[in-house]
């Protein structure tokens, strides 16, 4: 699999910077010759397990190798062979304004011009904190860390320590980062208590985790701390909430005092500018941040009402810290990001995941490949194959029906033609402000082709 995604780059537009991308000046320095993924990812192999620091990059669900990646700008990710992608992975949602948007480069490098950690408060992080809580009211407090897992965990730990009970209750098919607790397996259809979603995590561990469909609202009892979901949930291709779900949630654990978590890190300020609760008008007592609100840095945030968050030390009994919390470069980044976030730009994103949709599936219709292209406000799913129909997912029981080869088939064809999916199944599609009309429209033209291709292979 040594040329599929080299791609052809006679056809690609011309607006490919005149010299070397800087990661690839650097990459010479070091001396890393021949510049081609297959061989810097054998080599990346040789030192990192897998050659990646996150699973989903190693291409394993989708095959071949993964192009690695030199430099961004915008819509755009060129590999250090240097083809040129459009890109709609966006770092999983981290980015939402396009790669090196001038207004977060900038303050990312100002802030580095003052020092990139020190272990003491910021007003920087009090001003992120401060923004978190305007756009999200359900924030009363506001406690920043490095990544969406921190925030999952720590939520996890806070909600325990704040209601004195130890079950949690999650859905098939959300994802809340890779924290022990979270990582619990679930069974088909019916709840079931925990079974370790993967190695290394004891039974121990997922003993007090319950597992449920998700858009079933259901029965709680006064051991439950708390239930986490993710409000439209974004790690099994986009499947909204049903109506009445999350209203059955709220009331649900306000019979029985358990805390509703709301896992925002994807749909935080990427959604609208206050999140799934704002477009669903149902109010967490916490809510997990991440990914947008670091502007491309690591990040995460768990807040909450007041008294809840209180809870965390130094004030209560729960324990939580972190060296580089609160970490002066990845909150510039992220004020930076949400400055940009105007309720205009909200009105535009909707409109291009609309646009992005509608043009993957005429796509895919015009050459007679099966797939839906479900919106949920800014966020576009995927899915592949007869199995679904027109009906777009609710749970994961449907979602997991979709066609994996077929979708593996449809990325290397797009990837073929310069469009970077993400490589599995289940993700999202990311569209960010940088995905013009006009890029649109290329991803639509390349689309076109894509599918043509895996039909005429599909026999
Ligand atoms: C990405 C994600 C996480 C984990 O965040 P990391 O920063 O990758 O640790 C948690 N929850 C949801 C819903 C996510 O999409």
């Amino acid at each position: 699999m040594t040329d599929q995604h080299t791609g052809d780059q006679t056809d690609q537009p011309d607006d490919q910077p005149d010299d070397q991308p800087d990661g690839i000046e650097q990459l010479d320095d070091a001396g890393v010759t021949p510049m081609t993924n297959e061989a810097l990812f054998a080599r990346s192999c040789e030192v990192i397990p897998g050659g990646v620091n996150s699973s989903i990059r190693a291409f394993k669900a989708v095959g071949g190798t993964p192009y690695l990646v030199a430099h961004a700008e915008g819509p755009f990710v060129w590999d250090v062979e240097g083809t040129r992608y459009i890109d709609l992975v966006q770092s999983y949602g981290a980015i939402i304004l396009g790669h090196a948007h001038p207004a977060v480069t900038a303050a990312i490098a100002q802030a580095a011009r003052s020092g990139t950690s020190y272990g003491a408060p910021t007003p920087g992080e009090m001003l992120l904190a401060e923004a978190i809580r305007d756009r999200v009211p359900s924030c009363e407090r506001v406690r920043l860390m490095n990544s969406g897992t921190e925030a999952t965990s720590t939520a996890v730990r806070l909600a325990r320590g704040y209601t004195g009970r130890d079950r949690l209750v999650i859905f098939h098919g959300n994802f809340h980062g890779a924290t022990d607790a979270l990582l619990a397996a679930g069974g088909s259809g019916v709840a079931t208590l925990g079974l370790p979603g993967t190695a290394g995590v004891p039974a121990s561990a997922v003993a007090n985790t319950m597992v449920v469909p998700y858009n079933v609202v259901p029965e709680l009892d006064e051991q439950v701390a708390a239930v986490f979901v993710e409000p439209v949930a974004a790690n099994m291709g986009v499947v909204p909430p049903a109506p009445g779900f999350l209203e059955g949630l709220r009331a649900e654990c306000d019979r029985v005092g358990a805390l509703l978590v709301f896992d925002e890190v994807i749909t935080g300020f990427r959604l609208t500018r206050g999140g799934a609760q704002a477009k669903y008008d149902v109010r967490a007592d916490l809510t997990t941040f991440g990914k947008v609100i670091g502007g491309g840095l690591p990040i995460g945030a768990v807040g909450g009402r007041r008294e809840i968050m209180e809870t965390l030390s130094p004030l209560g009994k729960v324990f939580h810290a972190g060296t580089l919390a609160g970490n002066p470069l990845a909150t510039a980044a992220g004020r930076a990001a949400l400055g940009e976030l105007t309720g205009d730009v909200y009105m535009e994103l909707l409109a291009r995941a609309r646009q992005l949709s509608a043009n993957l599936r005429d796509a895919c219709a015009a050459a007679g490949l099966p797939a839906q292209f479900p919106v949920v406000g800014t966020l576009v799913g995927m899915y592949f194959g007869d199995a679904l129909g027109n009906a777009a997912p609710t749970n994961f029981e449907q979602a997991k029906t979709t066609d994996e080869q077929l979708y593996a088939a449809f990325f290397h064809a797009m990837l073929r033609e310069g469009v970077a999916l993400a490589p599995g199944a289940y993700e999202a599609l990311f569209v960010g402000l940088a995905h013009t009309d006009d890029v649109l429209d290329q991803i639509g033209e390349a689309a076109t082709r894509a599918a043509a291709a895996v039909m005429r292979d599909r026999t």
